[in-house]
Order: C-alpha cells, then sequence, then structure tokens
C-alpha cells in the first residue's frame, strides 16, 4: 500500500532523524520532526565531522575485546566505563564480546559498506542539486602512529581494507609522514593515508539541512520531548507529549542513543548504548593541519575546518551522563600536542559532548518495529554522520514501500530477537 501523503512524526531531530525527514519529504509524506532540546542538540553537532568510507571495519573485531580491556583499565585511557550497577550495559558488552572474531566483523563491514558509499553520493548529490556548501572538503583522512611497531601492526588491516573492500590506501612511514603533514612533529612512527575520506562542518550541514526541509514544506517542533507512543490495537496512532497527543499514520523513532528506551512499548529488543565523546573548538590557529587526521593508538581526532579546529575523541560507557569533564577535554588537548606542532589555548572554548548511539555487532537499527507503522532509525554509532543520508533515504523508501537503494536486512531489528 502506497502511503504517500499521510503523516509522518520524526522522533529526534538529529542526522538521522532529519535526514530521514528529508527523504520522506521527496517521497510525498506530510513531515514533522519533534525534537525534545533544538535540532543538533544531541550527538550531532559536535562530531569530529567526518564522512569516512574508510571506517567499513566495525569495533568489535578479532583481539579488539583483549586491547579494549586493556584500555578500560588505563586511568585516562580513551575508552572508560563507570562502575555503577547496569545490567543492560553488562549485558550490551558481553554481546559485544561475542561479537570480536573475524566473521561477525566481516558480516558487520558488508551492511557498514553499503551506506557508507550510498552516503557519500547522497552528500555529493544533496550539495550539488541543494546548491549547499557546508565546507565539504576532499582532504583525505590521515591515521597516525606514534610507534614504528603499531604503524607496522596496522599493515593488517590495510590488507583487509584493500582486498576485501577495494579501499586505497597510502603508506607513509617514518618521517614521509610529517612531509606529507608538516604539522606533525619529528619522530612518529608513521601514517596511512586513506585519500578517498572527506570532511564538512557538522553544525553548518544540519543548518543546510533543516533550512531545506522546511523550504520544501517539512516542519520542526523543537523543545518537545516525546514521553510515549499511543498504541491501538497493534498500530501507533499518535505520540504523546506530556499531556498532549500529536495524531500520526506513521511514526519514524530516530532518538539517537536514546531509542532504546522505546523499545518495551514496541515489543521489541533496540540494543543502543550511550557512548559518550568530547569535542571542543578552537579557532583556527596559524599552523592549523592541512587534513584530518587520527592518532590511532589513543583514538583522538582532530579536523581542520575552513575557520576553526575542533579536537574529538573519548568512549565513556556512563549512562545518560550529560556533565562535562574537563579533565577529558585536557587529555584531548594534551594528546593533540603531543603529536602537532602547534600550541593550544589555556582556556579551551567549544567544550561539547554527546552519546553516539552504540550497537554492539557495529549496525545500525533500521526497519520497522512490531508495531508495523512504526520505523526504527538509530545506533549509527561511531559513523551516524558518514551514514545518515543512506539511513534516511532507506527509512523513507521503507515507510513508502517502494523498492529499497540498498538491500535493508543487515539493519533488521529481527536481528535482535
Ligand atoms: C566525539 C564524537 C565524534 C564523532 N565523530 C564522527 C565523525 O567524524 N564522523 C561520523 O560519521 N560520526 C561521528 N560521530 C558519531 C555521530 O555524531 C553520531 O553517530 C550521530 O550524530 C548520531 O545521530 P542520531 O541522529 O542518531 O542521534 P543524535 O544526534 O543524538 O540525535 C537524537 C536526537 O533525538 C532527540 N531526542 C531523544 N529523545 C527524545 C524524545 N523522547 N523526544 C524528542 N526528541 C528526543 C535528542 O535530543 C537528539 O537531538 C561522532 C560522535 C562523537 C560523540
Amino acid at each position: 500500500m502506497n502511503q504517500r501523503g499521510n503523516s509522518v512524526v520524526v522522533i529526534g531531530g538529529g542526522l538521522v532523524g532529519c535526514w530521514s525527514a528529508w527523504y520522506l519529504l521527496q517521497q510525498g509524506f506530510r513531515v514533522t520532526i519533534v525534537e525534545r532540546d533544538c535540532v543538533g542538540s544531541g550527538a550531532s553537532s559536535g562530531n569530529c565531522g567526518f564522512v569516512c568510507p574508510s571506517h567499513v571495519l566495525p569495533l568489535a573485531g578479532p583481539g579488539v575485546f583483549w586491547s579494549t580491556l586493556k584500555q578500560l583499565l588505563t586511568p585516562g585511557g580513551a575508552v572508560s566505563i563507570a562502575a555503577r550497577f547496569d545490567p543492560g550495559l553488562w549485558g550490551w558488552l558481553w554481546r559485544f564480546a561475542r561479537h570480536c572474531n573475524a566473521h561477525c566483523q566481516a558480516k558487520a563491514a558488508l551492511g557498514r559498506q553499503q551506506l557508507l558509499v550510498s552516503s557519500m553520493r547522497l552528500y555529493r548529490e544533496f550539495i550539488c542539486q541543494q546548491k549547499v556548501d557546508p565546507q565539504w572538503q576532499e582532504q583525505g583522512l590521515l591515521l597516525v602512529f606514534r610507534s614504528p611497531a603499531a604503524f607496522d601492526r596496522y599493515r593488517s588491516t590495510v590488507e583487509i581494507l584493500q582486498q576485501e573492500y577495494s579501499l586505497p590506501v597510502t603508506a607513509y612511514p617514518g618521517r614521509d609522514v610529517q612531509q606529507l603533514e608538516p604539522s606533525l612533529r619529528a619522530g612518529l612512527g608513521g601514517g596511512w593515508f586513506f585519500p578517498e575520506d572527506t570532511h564538512l562542518r557538522p553544525e553548518l550541514l544540519l543548518s543546510q539541512l533543516r533550512d531545506q526541509f522546511e523550504a520544501f514544506g517539512g516542519k520542526i517542533e523543537q523543545g518537545t520531548g516525546v514521553t510515549g507512543i499511543e498504541i491501538q490495537q497493534g498500530r501507533a496512532v499518535a505520540v504523546r507529549t506530556g499531556q498532549q497527543a500529536r495524531d500520526a499514520d506513521l511514526i519514524v523513532l530516530a532518538a539517537g542513543a536514546e531509542t532504546g528506551l522505546f523499545a518495551r512499548s514496541l515489543g521489541c529488543s533496540l540494543p543502543v548504548q550511550p557512548g559518550k565523546g568530547y569535542s571542543f573548538t578552537v579557532s583556527a590557529p596559524s599552523d592549523m593541519p592541512r587534513r584530518p587526521m587520527i592518532f590511532e593508538e589513543t583514538h583522538v581526532a582532530v579536523t581542520p575546518f575552513v575557520d576553526a579546529f575542533r579536537v574529538g575523541s573519548t568512549m565513556r560507557f556512563a549512562g545518560y551522563d550529560r556533565r562535562i569533564e574537563q579533565h577529558r577535554l585536557r587529555m584531548l588537548r594534551r594528546i593533540a600536542e603531543q603529536h602537532l606542532r602547534i600550541r593550544l589555548p589555556e582556556k579551551l572554548s567549544g567544550a561539547w559532548s554527546g552519546w553516539r548511539p552504540m550497537v554492539y555487532d557495529g549496525l545500525p537499527c533500521i526497519g520497522r518495529s512490531p508495531v508495523s507503522n512504526v520505523i526504527v532509525a538509530a545506533g549509527n554509532g561511531m559513523i551516524g554522520l558518514s551514514t545518515a543520508p543512506a539511513t534516511g533515504r532507506l527509512v523513507a523508501e521503507l515507510a513508502a514501500e517502494v523498492s529499497p537503494h540498498i538491500d535493508p536486512r543487515p539493519y533488521a531489528l529481527s536481528r535482535f530477537s
């Protein structure tokens, strides 16, 4: 049944909600985004801005469980976990451990690659057709290693990426990496360069996407938290916002890391955990790097925007904790200064934190829930900016019941049953 012209409420105004809303509008639906705070207030604005087809491999891979455990036990490390009673998180970690093998890694990588490749094409299409510029820069992505041994060890991953996923990668061993990127300090182990990755300014993208969505007739209600979904005889009929109810023919649940809180009412499992990350953004220093980089041993990322410089990272599993801990920002600055010939301001401006919506198998949840007129779109984890356009387009295709542009099966919610 073609449902065009019907009303859709999208819960959540992050990247996934906004891209879903945009493509739903293109399919002829009447669309309203209902956002508790303001568009981009979740994980979508202060992220590192990488649109990175190189990130095809999920976090869970062979040997990753032990290396993650080691990082968890390192005080001040990039990955950390709050010591608290949280059976949901423990179950999630146990399942993550069970996915740390080559078979699960390869299965997830195929699903991720579909979204990454399609999103890259959709970004270019959107920028060209809508005549917007979210500071899109085709500068590639450089993974930098302090130790030569770690640089060499990464070669086996590079071989998988080249052979299995046809990704172009160039090696810059030892001091070659400094020649490629003169802002780096001397004495580093080397770098691997992914020329096809790009980056953009996420806040700018969101405001342009939002403007286009409204110009084409979409509606946005900010400051409106959804407290529940009203279900009658197995179908959703409205979203509840405090004392009020907003009728809808179809609901798209794109509440990022908080999506799992709706699982019980939908009668399914949605194992999305908040993986808290930090960033700070300062005005462009004179010695700003030319290209985005990840300092791989610590997972700290740096992004040169046109007029600003962002440093971001850390993965903290601490539940829905919004505090910004200053010592984590200081750690980001210290690691950036250890790798770069750069002096960052003593007082850091633009401090930000957001919850990555993490699923243990490294794949998002995109598909109809057991309440069939509720489509879930969440769990894009560490690659939400890089995969949101294709996620949104798939959501709209599922809603309109037209043939999907990518195979939707890897993301189906039934994999958790
Ligand atoms: C430090 C950091 C760096 C990152 N860097 C990159 C990167 O370089 N490249 C990349 O691809 N990805 C990156 N990511 C990941 C990316 O930011 C996320 O995957 C993406 O933003 C998730 O988008 P989302 O729309 O699913 O969730 P969110 O952006 O969190 O949006 C969910 C929205 O739902 C709203 N909401 C929640 N509950 C309700 C409710 N009950 N009612 C109404 N509204 C509700 C929230 O307010 C929020 O605005 C990074 C993440 C972090 C933390």
